[in-house]
């Protein structure tokens, strides 16, 4: 697991003004006027603490806009000069960093296609060497923790500690509801294995489309993260990059005043007993599962001894299809949901067939 960080908790970053820190800005620059706009618009929501725009844009295919490039590094520090707003962007190598800080850009992001890739990170780390900066380092596209977390130690051992993650969901083959699957153990996983690094979410990514941005900023607050990068663009519908997902200005106002900011802790005795009484529930339940489990493996290993004295194969594939359908059907009337039941039990048969083996091959 990770090692331990040496980082700044994001109480004490100067952009941090309370929860939510909002990063909010076009997800490309375009034009000067573009990029002003945009920022004047969101200076004045009063709400956001720093501006983001991508100059270099990674794209799937070779056709689409790859960003402007350099030119937009001056319309950022206009950007800073004129609304007074930090500013971001994504760097994917050494030359985007020392540009981006000649420009004076005050946040680096490292985005999902590059923290993927060690080779990047680690050339990315070493131009950050002896440099005092903010780096935002997104989750790799595929769901591996280790890697992610590599690439925070990369840019931490580089000297930089003011650090923070972004959770920007992971690519999926098939067709999802949202663009990105958001698979929230993974942050929730990061959040304990570095508990120091502040969290932000990024529900532009993960969601794809404007009608899934709300739904999943609530869910990241009521996660307790600290933070939400959200894309937004004076006119969404000409944007060259990204435009199904970017909000107005405006949107993004009425956005920001419908989210409800829980408390992570409460000191009201009341509150705390009635939450107790609940919990103490839930370890019931909790024990009650873990004997059930242990009898079902029980009776799993039976089978297995049955299933050795008479020479049949561990899994029975027709078994296992009535099992998981039944389980599904069953779910649903209960109000579970099918990816839970999926993932319940596979985990379950899983262990099932580790007993047997351990019972027929030992
Ligand atoms: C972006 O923030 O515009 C971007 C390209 O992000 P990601 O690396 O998450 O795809
Ligand atoms: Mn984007």
């Amino acid at each position: 697991m990770a090692m331990k960080l040496c980082v700044k908790p994001i109480k004490e970053w100067s952009f941090y003004k309370g929860r939510p820190l909002m990063i909010c800005g076009p997800c490309s620059a375009e034009t000067e006027d573009q990029l002003m706009e945009t920022a004047r618009q969101l200076a004045e929501l009063g709400k956001v603490d720093i501006f983001r725009a991508g100059i270099w844009k990674p794209r799937t295919r070779p056709d689409a806009f790859e960003g402007v490039g350099k030119e937009g590094l001056k319309w950022l520090r206009d950007v800073r000069r004129e609304t007074g707003l930090p500013t971001a962007t994504e760097v994917a190598n050494a030359n985007h960093v020392n540009e981006a800080l000649k420009f004076g850009v005050d946040v680096l992001w490292i985005g999902a296609r590059t923290s993927a890739n060690p080779f990047a990170m680690q050339e990315i780390a070493d131009a950050l060497q002896g440099v005092e900066t903010t780096v935002l380092i997104k989750n790799p596209v595929n769901p591996d923790l280790e890697l992610w977390i590599g690439a925070i130690e990369r840019i931490n051992r580089a000297g930089i500690n003011q650090i923070g993650a972004v959770h920007r969901g992971f690519s999926a083959y098939e067709r999802t509801t949202y663009r990105n699957q958001p698979k929230w153990q993974l942050p929730i996983e990061l959040r304990r294995a570095l508990p120091e690094i502040p969290l932000i979410c990024d529900p532009s990514h993960i969601g794809g489309a404007r009608r899934f941005i709300y739904e999943i900023s609530q869910k990241a607050m009521d996660l307790n993260y600290d933070g939400l990068m959200i894309e937004s663009h004076c006119d969404p519908s000409k944007a060259l990059s990204d435009k199904n997902q970017q909000l107005t200005p405006n949107d993004l106002r009425e956005l920001l005043s419908r989210l409800i900011l829980r408390q992570p802790v409460s000191n009201d005795s009341k509150f705390l007993d009635i939450l107790g009484e609940l919990r103490s529930q839930i370890d019931i339940y909790d024990d009650q599962l873990l004997d059930i489990l242990e009898q079902r493996m029980g009776v799993a290993e039976t089978i297995g001894s049955y299933k050795k004295e008479n020479n049949i194969t561990i899994l029975q594939s027709s078994r296992w299809e009535e099992i998981i359908q039944k389980a599904i059907a069953k779910g649903d009337s209960k109000g579970l949901s099918e990816e839970f039941i999926q993932l319940l039990f596979k985990a379950v048969h899983q262990e099932s067939i580790n007993h047997q083996n351990k019972i027929m091959n030992s």
